[in-house]
């Protein structure tokens, strides 16, 4: 049954928001000229037109902004209505909540980031019940899911449901969490002024977060490492163990309304398989099971842990089958390779998703990336070392440094080598060659910052890719200021 929905804060068009989906869907390569007028646009030719581009995700600056414009339709703040019964309110923070409403009281999945958001959410549900909680669930233990719980519950206790392993994605590498709180603010535009911000790929580029985790409720259930079916306020609800973004994760069915709650596992973007804020390698097999998992129940609506839910059976079966199958084709290719004697920096160009996976609104490249992707699962896999001796005991860079200008002609010659490079809109190369001329004592460091400061800036106009542009951008800006004077001396 297909449900008929509207979205909250679509009014002004009153279209159902399944019929936005689609047009969403449709018009990723529709980019918006003026008001009305659209084209479309083949993103090969940005790619051509965006000079030597380096990474997959590199397009022409326009279009880069463009593409990232229409993606903010995905987390447009609002309550969507899935079914009957099943709100999902996008865009008041980072993240999705959920309310399910039963006969004497309602479920929430997933409580946002902390009490301020949560509670705005919680505010936008009660026009639609005020039935007390009787149950809040967690998918999985990241930040963006967990901390606003508090906001939503009144006098009433409810049962809290994670997995048993809830919580253990936290803490493997708690020894960095200083290095990690740095990178976290850069992949996540956190210190941004508004000229540069766009948003974070699945996720508003503004959030509140000073209360972050103040409404936390730990969990009293433990779901057990096969699964709960059960009913909660005569809802009859299953809990599904699916490991993936996090090793604690787990998605939710309701059989009855036919909708799925997928939790981080599954959002309108290819998968963060690997942050670049830093993370312990994530299980990308498993992720890909889950979800292959999921398609298993055809849903008639999925719920995902970011950006719209997807509705209609076809779509969200075929959604969810295409997502496991891409991450699926990441692997298998990256291990084809790793067997084949191939090291993480030529794997990471030469691993593609399959031309028929590769235009699906639902793994362009927002969020996570292939190539990073690829290099995350060759050290998951084997480590750090590439296999080849040449890498075990490297020259130390400044000596590096020396033996590259030497091979330039000298330090000014390596100088003008890394000019001309940034002239020629040879990006990576002038950032190459900039992080080698910082080392040499007779060169002009001021002017390899410079440098590197205005190719990073034009690598992040050129990115799609919400992490990588917002991280380009803040590192060229804590290098304007004098910040990272420990590393650039
Ligand atoms: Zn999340």
């Amino acid at each position: 049954m297909q449900h008929k929905t509207f979205c909250i804060t679509c009014r002004k068009t009153s279209r159902p928001i399944s019929q936005r989906i689609n047009l969403v869907n449709r018009t990723h390569f529709r980019i918006r000229f003026g008001r009305s007028l659209r084209t479309t646009i083949l993103l090969g030719f940005f790619v051509l037109a965006a000079g030597v581009a380096n990474g997959q995700t590199q397009v022409a600056p326009e279009t880069a902004l463009r593409m990232l414009n229409a993606q903010q339709q995905q987390f447009e703040k609002g309550v969507v209505k899935v079914a009957d019964n099943v709100f999902t309110a996008v865009g008041f923070h980072g993240a999705n909540t959920s309310m399910i409403v039963g006969t004497d009281g309602v479920i929430i999945v997933d409580t946002l980031f902390g009490p301020s958001s949560a509670s705005k959410a919680a505010a936008a549900f009660r026009q639609y019940s005020d039935k007390p909680v009787k149950a809040i669930i967690y998918t999985h233990s990241h930040g963006d899911h967990i901390g606003g719980a508090s906001a939503f519950v009144g006098d009433e206790k409810p049962d809290v449901y994670a997995t048993e392993t809830f919580g253990s994605a936290e803490g493997v590498n708690k020894a960095v969490d200083p290095v990690k709180a740095k990178r976290n603010v850069r992949q996540f535009g956190r210190n941004l002024p508004p000229s540069e911000s766009t948003n974070r790929g699945v996720a508003p580029a503004n959030t509140e977060d000073g209360d972050r985790g103040k409404g936390f409720l730990p969990p009293t259930i433990t779901v057990p490492s096969d699964g709960l079916k059960t009913t909660i306020a005569g809802v009859e609800i299953e809990f599904h163990n699916g490991p993936g973004e996090t090793g604690d994760a787990m998605f939710i069915w309701l059989p009855k309304e036919k909708v799925l709650l997928a939790g981080d596992n599954f959002y309108s973007s290819f998968p963060n398989l690997y942050a670049i804020r830093g993370t312990a390698y994530r299980d990308v097999l498993n992720w890909s099971e889950s979800v292959a998992k999921m398609a298993t129940f055809k849903p008639h609506v999925v719920i995902p842990g970011h950006t719209m839910p997807i509705q209609g059976q076809d779509a969200a079966t075929t959604a969810l089958a295409d997502y496991s199958e891409a991450i699926r084709s990441v692997y298998d290719q990256t291990v084809r390779g790793i067997n084949a004697g191939k090291g993480p920096d030529q794997l990471a160009h030469e691993v593609k998703l399959p031309a028929h996976l590769k235009d699906k609104p639902y793994l362009l490249q927002f969020y996570g990336s292939v190539p990073h992707a690829v290099r995350a699962i060759y050290a998951g896999l084997l480590g750090w070392y590439d296999g080849n001796p040449t890498t075990l005991n490297p020259l130390e860079p400044k000596l590096k440094a020396k033996k590259m200008a030497d091979l330039a002609g000298g330090t000014q010659k390596l100088t003008e080598q890394m000019e001309s490079a940034l002239a020629k809109e040879e990006f990576q190369w002038a950032l190459e060659l900039s992080d080698h001329v910082k080392w040499l004592e007779d060169a002009d460091v001021k002017l390899a910052r410079k440098v590197k400061i205005t190719a990073l800036r034009a690598l992040a106009a050129r990115e799609y890719n919400a992490p990588n542009r917002n991280y380009y951008l803040s590192y060229a800006n804590e290098l304007e200021s004098g910040q990272l004077s420990e590393v650039w001396f």
